[in-house]
C-alpha cells in the first residue's frame, strides 16, 4: 500500500509518531512534516486541546475525529484518561449528540439495517469490511438514554458503547460492530427535520417489527456463527424483555438495560452489606419504577438471595416489592399487569404512593429506577431512615437532573446515615466533619468485563448466573479504604484490571455450565484475560 493511504488507514495511521525508518520504507517520506514524536507527545497535545473545548459536543466531535483518524491514539487517550473522557464518549454527552447526530454527521461508523433491506440483511452485513466479529451492539432507537425516540440517530449508543468494551474490557476494536435498526420513528420532530439521517415514516410494530429483527437474528448467526455477543441497546421495554427471551436460547444475547444494570446494583447492594450488616436475605427491597432496570434488578437479587439461601426464587421475590406510576404493585391489580411485573405482585392492600409504601413495607433498601427526578423527599428518606440504622439509598435515575435525590439530601436528611450511590455521578459531600463519596452504579463497570469473559470462553450462551459470578467479581474489587468514605463501588481508574477480574468469574461459569467453546480451559482465567485484552500501543512497521 501506499504511504499515502496509510495515512489515511485508521487501524494503522501513526501520524509524527512513524520513525525515520518507517517513513522510509512505508513511502512516508514528504508526506509528514519532518518532527518524529512519542506517542505519549501526541497524547499530552490531544489532551491539551481536547481540554481547551468549553462546549461537551465539541470535545465529543473532536474524539470522533480522532477515532476516524488514528484509532490507537483515541483508545490510548480514553483509557489513561477514563474518568475524564468516559462522560464525553458516552452518558451524558453522546445523548447530545444522537439528537443532533443528523447535523454533525460526516462519516457512517457503523451498519445501518432498514426497513429498506428487508430481504437482503445477510448482505448488508457482508458489506462490513471486518470479517472476524466478536460483539455486536444493536439499537432501534426507540429508547436512548433518558432522551426518548431518537431513530435511527440513535447510532451514536453502539458506537460509543462499543469503544467502552475495547477501552474497559479489551475488546479488540475490529471485532466490534455497532448496528441500528431503522423500523421508523415516532419522533415528530425528527420526521419534519430535513436533515434527519433515518427513515421518513412512523415505526413499524408487530410482525413487520419481529420479521426485521429476526431476519437480522438469523443472519448474524449465519454470517458470524453462534459465539459473536449481541448486545441489545435502548429498546423500549415492550420490545427488549420480548427479545431477550425470544433469542437468549438460541443466540449469545445480553440486554445492558436489563441485565448489565442488573449485575452493577446487585454488586452495589453485595458490596453495601459490609456497611449496613446483614446478609442478602435479611434485607427488605422496595423499588420506585417497575421497568427493564427495576424488575430486572428485581430479579437478580432475588435470584442471588435464592442461591444464598436454597430458598426457591418465587419465595425470595417475596422480599422486594416494587412501585410504578400507579403505586405499589400487588396482587389485586395482577389482570392488567405487564407480563415482567407479575412476578411482583405480592399480596398487599392496594397502596398508591411511595410514601405509603414506605410506610407500609419498611424496607432497609430503598431502589429509585423510575426515570422521574425529586422522587425521594425529604419525608421518605426520614422515614426510612427511622426504621434502619443504616439505609442503603440508591437513586439510579439518569442523568443527574432526573435523580430520585442528590447525595448531600440523602447525606443530610438521614442525618449521616444513608449508605448512597446513584446512577449520575455526585461529588463527596461533608456532613458533620465526615467526607461522604457517593458511589456510582454506572452500568461501564460490568458490560466491557462480562463480554470480554463471554469472548475469551467462546461462550454460546448467557446464562443469570454469568451476571451473578460478574456482579461478585465486581463487589470484591471494593477496598477497606473504599468502605471507609462509604464508597460500595471500586474506583474507576482501576478498569481494566476490574474488568480482567469480571471477564475471569464470568468465564469460569461458562466453563463450568458447559457453554464455553474455548478448549482447553485456560489454567488461570485472570492472566488469560489480561492477556488477550487489545493494548492500544503502537506497533512498528518493518
Ligand atoms: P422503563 O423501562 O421505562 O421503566 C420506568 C418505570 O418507572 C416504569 O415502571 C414506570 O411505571 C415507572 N414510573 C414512571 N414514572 C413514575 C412515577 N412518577 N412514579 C412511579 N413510577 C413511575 O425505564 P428503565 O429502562 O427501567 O429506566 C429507568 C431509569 O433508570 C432511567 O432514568 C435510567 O436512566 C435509569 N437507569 C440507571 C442505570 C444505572 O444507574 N446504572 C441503569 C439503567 C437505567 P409504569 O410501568 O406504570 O409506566
Ligand atoms: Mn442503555
Amino acid at each position: 500500500a501506499s504511504g499515502y493511504s496509510l495515512l489515511r488507514d485508521p487501524h494503522h495511521n501513526k501520524g509524527l509518531a512513524f520513525t525515520e525508518k518507517e517513513r522510509d520504507s512505508h513511502y512516508l517520506l514528504g508526506l509528514l512534516p519532518p518532527a518524529v514524536v512519542t506517542q505519549q507527545l501526541q497524547e499530552k497535545k490531544l489532551m491539551d486541546n481536547l481540554r481547551k473545548y468549553e462546549v461537551l459536543l465539541q470535545k465529543y466531535m473532536a474524539m470522533m475525529e480522532l477515532q476516524e483518524r488514528n484509532e490507537r491514539l483515541f483508545y490510548k487517550l480514553l483509557i489513561d484518561n477514563v474518568e475524564e473522557l468516559l462522560p464525553i464518549v458516552y452518558t451524558p454527552t453522546v445523548g447530545e449528540a444522537c439528537q443532533k447526530y443528523g447535523s454533525i454527521f460526516r462519516r457512517p461508523q457503523g451498519l445501518y439495517i432498514s426497513l429498506k433491506e428487508k430481504g437482503k440483511v445477510l448482505d448488508v452485513l457482508k458489506n462490513w469490511p471486518e470479517r472476524n466479529i466478536q460483539v455486536i451492539v444493536v439499537t432501534d432507537g426507540e429508547r436512548i438514554l433518558g432522551l426518548g425516540d431518537l431513530g435511527c440517530q440513535g447510532m451514536g449508543i453502539p458506537v460509543g458503547k462499543l469503544s467502552l468494551y475495547t477501552a474497559l474490557g479489551g475488546v479488540r476494536p475490529s471485532a466490534c460492530l455497532p448496528v441500528t435498526i431503522d423500523v421508523g420513528t415516532n419522533n415528530e420532530q425528527l420526521l419534519k427535520d430535513e436533515f434527519y439521517i433515518g427513515l421518513r415514516q412512523r415505526r413499524a410494530t408487530a410482525q413487520e417489527y419481529a420479521d426485521l429483527l429476526h431476519e437480522f437474528m438469523s443472519a448474524v448467526k449465519q454470517n458470524y456463527g453462534e459465539k459473536v455477543l449481541i448486545q441489545f441497546e435502548d429498546f423500549a421495554n415492550h420490545n427488549a424483555f420480548t427479545l431477550l427471551a425470544k433469542y437468549g436460547t438460541t443466540h449469545l444475547v445480553f440486554n445492558d438495560d436489563i441485565q448489565g444494570t442488573a449485575s452493577v446494583v446487585l454488586a452495589g447492594v453485595v458490596a453495601a452489606l459490609k456497611l449496613i450488616g446483614g446478609t442478602l436475605a435479611d434485607h427488605k427491597f422496595l423499588f420506585l419504577g417497575a421497568g427493564e432496570a427495576g424488575t430486572g434488578i428485581a430479579e437478580l437479587i432475588a435470584l442471588e438471595m435464592s442461591k444464598q439461601t436454597k430458598i426457591p426464587v418465587e419465595e425470595t421475590r417475596k422480599k422486594i416489592w416494587l412501585v410504578d406510576s400507579k403505586g405499589l404493585i400487588v396482587n389485586s391489580r395482577k389482570e392488567s399487569l405487564q407480563h415482567f411485573k407479575k412476578p411482583w405482585a405480592h399480596d398487599h392492600e392496594p397502596v398508591k404512593d411511595l410514601l405509603g409504601a414506605v410506610k407500609a413495607i419498611k424496607p432497609t433498601v430503598l431502589i429509585g429506577s423510575s426515570g422521574v427526578g425529586r422522587t425521594f423527599t425529604k419525608e421518605i428518606i426520614e422515614t426510612v431512615t427511622s426504621f434502619n440504622e443504616k439505609p442503603l439509598i440508591m437513586a439510579l435515575s439518569n442523568p443527574t437532573s432526573q435523580s430520585e435525590c442528590t447525595a448531600e439530601e440523602a447525606y443530610t436528611w438521614s442525618q449521616g446515615r444513608a449508605i448512597f450511590a446513584s446512577g449520575s455521578p455526585f461529588d463527596p459531600f461533608e456532613y458533620n466533619g465526615k467526607v461522604f463519596v457517593p458511589g456510582q452504579a454506572n452500568n461501564a463497570y460490568i458490560f466491557p468485563g462480562f463480554g470480554l469473559g463471554l469472548v475469551i470462553s467462546g461462550a454460546i450462551r448467557v446464562h443469570d448466573d454469568m451476571l451473578l459470578a460478574a456482579s461478585e467479581a465486581l463487589a470484591k474489587q471494593v477496598s477497606d479504604e473504599n468502605y471507609n468514605k462509604g464508597l460500595i463501588y471500586p474506583p474507576f481508574s482501576n478498569i481494566r484490571k476490574i474488568s480482567a477480574n469480571i471477564a475471569a468469574n464470568v468465564a469460569a461459569k461458562a466453563y463450568e455450565l458447559g457453554v464455553a467453546t474455548r478448549l482447553p480451559r485456560p489454567a488461570n482465567l485472570v492472566k488469560y484475560a489480561e492477556s488477550c485484552m487489545y493494548s492500544p500501543v503502537y506497533r512498528s512497521y518493518r
